[in-house]
């Protein structure tokens, strides 16, 4: 019977779209659980887990391929008195705007990590010491540049390039880590890259 055969047809065309439709939406809501497993609510940069795992791979990829890799690590200056004098709201406003600053000056290629608080990681592939230096002097000058409407804003970069003693994220991570502080002992709203650093 032709009309049963049509009837049975449309009702497989409906039920298709129907399938078509519920994929898409499984397919979104997947992108955004990923999003929430990797990425921080507030700022939109990484994780520290998703970030050690990029960070693992691109060092491999520099040893294997013999090229630079380089961190830069930032906090932001003076952050708890913006807090103190402008309110948390304007606090964690003041976070987006800096993880905005630092990502408008990233490469596809480079990662950006929230840290903690007010701290922001960057991974730098393919940047020897002197390229760390120009890219974190570039950061500090865009995030000096960038206030917040009457809120100043600085950070201290400390930097760290890749030798044969890192082997691991966290090893040079932990020598930006130190460059900071030297930054932040040198007066702050300034760059200090590891390879500098008197006392190691
Ligand atoms: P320094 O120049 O030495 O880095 O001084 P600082 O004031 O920036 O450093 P300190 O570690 O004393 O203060 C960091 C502050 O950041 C304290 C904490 O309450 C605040 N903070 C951490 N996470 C957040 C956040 O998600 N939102 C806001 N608004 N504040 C945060
Ligand atoms: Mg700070
Ligand atoms: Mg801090």
């Amino acid at each position: 019977d032709v009309t049963e055969v049509e009837q049975k047809n449309d009702q497989l065309q409906k039920m298709l779209k129907m399938l078509k439709k519920t994929s898409i939406k499984v397919q979104s809501q997947n992108k955004k659980l990923q999003i929430l497993a990797t990425r921080d609510p507030l700022t939109r940069c990484l994780n520290r887990r998703s970030f050690f795992k990029i960070f693992e791979n691109e060092m491999s990829r520099a040893r294997r391929y013999g090229h630079g890799l380089s961190c830069v690590m930032t906090d932001i200056d003076f952050f708890k008195s913006i807090n103190d004098n402008h309110g948390h709201l304007a606090g964690d406003q003041v976070l987006q705007r800096v993880s905005q600053t630092l990502r408008s000056a990233l490469r596809k290629s480079d990662a950006i990590c929230r840290y903690g608080g007010e701290e922001f990681c960057v991974l730098l592939p393919h940047i020897d010491a002197e390229n760390a230096v120009r890219a974190a002097e570039r950061f500090r000058f865009l995030v000096e540049s960038s206030p917040f409407g009457e809120i100043k804003i600085t950070a201290s970069f400390g930097a760290a390039t890749m030798d044969i003693d890192t082997d691991k994220p966290e090893l040079l991570i932990d020598r930006a880590d130190k460059a900071l502080y030297a930054a932040k002992e040198g007066g702050r709203n300034c760059v200090v890259h590891w390879n500098h650093l008197t006392v190691k």
